[in-house]
């Protein structure tokens, strides 16, 4: 029975509650009928005021969408902004709801980067989406931890119908699937650097497990020492860092003048590092580089990873998604030699962070590798279904196939279709524009929804551009750095992100792209003199210093 005290009152002082029913603060401690009163605190809110306040929370979530446009994209704020803004410890009592409401807008929006923005370009896609938020409200609800069948049967075979449901989807090989009659299947990880950890501790395993089989005795510590990985020169952040978390040697590999990595080059490396007596045993080949979305030719990588044993992991991140669209397959030839393979559907697919899909050809690799099974985790189905702790690093996993389900049935595979097509071609409408100015040049074509430019002229006018976009704050865009044909290129990425996204929405970036080209031209026309007069540009980057290859820091 809810208390009729008005909830100041009730939030006024702490009560206790009953397995049964709540008691009013006169209860005391111990007390009520019955004499069964369980000692805790009654939590701050109970249904009916969850069913009042959350509604509210829903129509402020609506509006804060609805409204996006007419918020700053870039937040205004300086490290510690929000320190002053609120006390130095928690409250003791509990508060009212209104005020901690009131504070969203107060303490939390100003320091907000507004990702849901049609003005936001950076990065790369980041998803969500109404039902994705109803399938992690669901998920959180339901609050179990599914790490094995017993503990969430729905958690893990929803999981299992999902991951099966979006490889499908994808075109993916058959044996990536929970549904074949081999040793594969799909599992939702929390993010694709976690998953390229996973697999590059697997494949060393797995290298590990088969020279123990031509050498019992081999000390697998001394041997591990000589094992190395191989990435692009153009690969994600997160793959240099699972060579450093594993402890293995991490070899970036040059990739072509269309930023991908060939067969070739890769074919040397191995036999250079075989020469040195290293062992590769791991690669992981990118379809849809985080700089400028290139695709390593995973059907010239694939047969010599087969020929010499090593593991294929294919990060597809981003680009994942647009496998969607039958026409971008292409990219996917040589998929079969895949070991791993994952994308991220909290990127360009519509579903809220966390959310990123791995699929395995041979689970054995994830299951027995790292299997420490203590008594209280045992159930009577195993071995009859996965339990997904055995496929992941932590042991906890949340119910996130709800939301994936909810995205896949509201808007079926031809309205994701549609949004992916939607998003390529307004990155190809922001390229027309910028080439009919003239004053700009792409860095590539667009590809996958996202537009890689420069100004004509220097690095530093293009930095200049960059710097004067931000400080203007109407839209929000990230530059990157690269090696092209020798030279160092300093560009900037526009990425497509907000799923409301339109070409007016399309016609305001490039306006505001024109405004700040227009006054760092006239400022810095010098500039352009350089370049003309043929002096070199000596632009270094000063943020990201670690792109540059190491020939071109000398
Ligand atoms: N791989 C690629 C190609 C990416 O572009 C990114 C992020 O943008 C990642 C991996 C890392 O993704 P996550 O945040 O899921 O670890």
């Amino acid at each position: 029975m809810a208390s009729r005290l008005p909830l100041t009152l009730r939030l006024a002082g702490v009560r206790f509650m009953s397995a049964g029913g709540e008691f009013g603060s006169g209860a005391g401690k111990g007390g009520g009928a019955g004499g069964s009163v369980s000692q805790r605190p009654e939590a701050s809110m109970d249904s009916k005021q969850f069913r009042e306040v959350g509604k509210q929370m829903i129509d402020y979530i609506a509006d804060y969408h609805d409204n996006i446009r007419q918020r700053s994209v870039k937040h205004n704020v300086s490290p510690g902004y929000l320190l002053p803004l609120l006390p130095d410890s928690a409250p003791e009592d509990p508060e009212r709801w209104e005020d901690i409401f009131k504070d969203i807008e107060k303490v939390i929006m100003p320091g907000v980067m507004h990702w849901r923005s049609p003005r936001f370009h950076g990065y790369f896609a980041v998803g969500g989406s109404y039902p994705s938020i109803l399938g992690d409200m669901l998920g959180d609800a339901i609050g179990c931890i599914g790490f094995s069948w017993a503990s969430g049967p729905a958690c893990t075979e929803l999981e299992m119908v999902t991951t099966d449901w979006l490889g499908k989807m994808m075109g993916l090989p058959e044996h990536f699937l929970h549904s074949h009659s081999g040793l594969g299947g799909g599992v939702i990880q929390t993010t694709a650097s976690e998953t390229v950890l996973l697999c590059v501790l697997a494949a060393r395993n797995r290298m590990v497990a088969r020279m123990k089989e031509t050498d019992p005795d081999m000390n697998h510590h001394s041997v591990i020492s000589r094992f190395v990985c191989y990435s692009s020169d153009q690969a994600n952040s997160s793959v240099h860092r699972s060579g450093l978390l594993a402890d293995v040697r991490m070899r970036k590999l040059q990739s072509d003048d269309n930023f991908s990595l060939r067969g070739e080059t890769l074919r040397k490396a191995i036999e250079e590092d075989k020469a040195k007596g290293l062992i590769p045993f791991f690669i992981c080949a990118t379809l849809g580089t985080t700089g400028c979305c290139a695709f390593d030719s995973i059907k010239e990588i694939g047969p010599l990873c087969e020929k010499e044993g090593i593991w294929l992991h294919i990060d597809a991140a981003y680009a994942g998604s647009a496998f969607v669209c039958p026409e971008y397959r292409e990219h996917l030839e040589g998929v079969e030699y895949a070991e791993t393979f994952s994308t991220n559907p909290h990127k360009w697919m519509l579903c809220n962070y966390d959310l990123s899909v791995m699929w395995i050809k041979n689970r054995e690799y994830l299951v027995d590798a790292f299997n420490v099974d203590p008594f209280y985790l045992k159930h009577q189905n195993e071995g009859r279904v996965p339990d997904f702790r055995h496929w992941q690093i932590p042991l906890g996993r949340r119910f996130r196939a709800l939301k994936l389900w909810f995205v896949l049935r509201c808007y079926g595979v031809k309205g994701i279709q549609q949004y992916i097509r939607t998003h390529v071609s307004l990155a190809e409408e922001l390229e027309a524009l910028l080439v009919k100015d003239g004053r700009f040049e792409m860095h590539v074509p667009a590809t996958m929804a996202l537009v890689c430019f420069r100004l004509k002229g220097t690095n530093k006018l293009s930095e200049m551009l960059h710097d004067h976009i931000m400080a203007r704050g109407d839209i929000y865009i990230i530059p990157d750095y690269a090696r092209a044909q020798g030279k160092g290129v300093y560009f900037i990425r526009v990425a497509m992100v907000s799923e409301y996204m339109t070409s007016d929405d399309i016609e305001v970036t490039f306006r505001a792209i024109q405004r700040s080209a227009d006054c760092v031209q006239e400022r810095y026309a010098d500039l352009l003199q350089t370049e003309k007069n043929g002096v070199k540009d000596d632009y270094m980057p000063l943020i990201n210093n670690d792109a540059c290859p190491a020939d071109f820091k000398k």
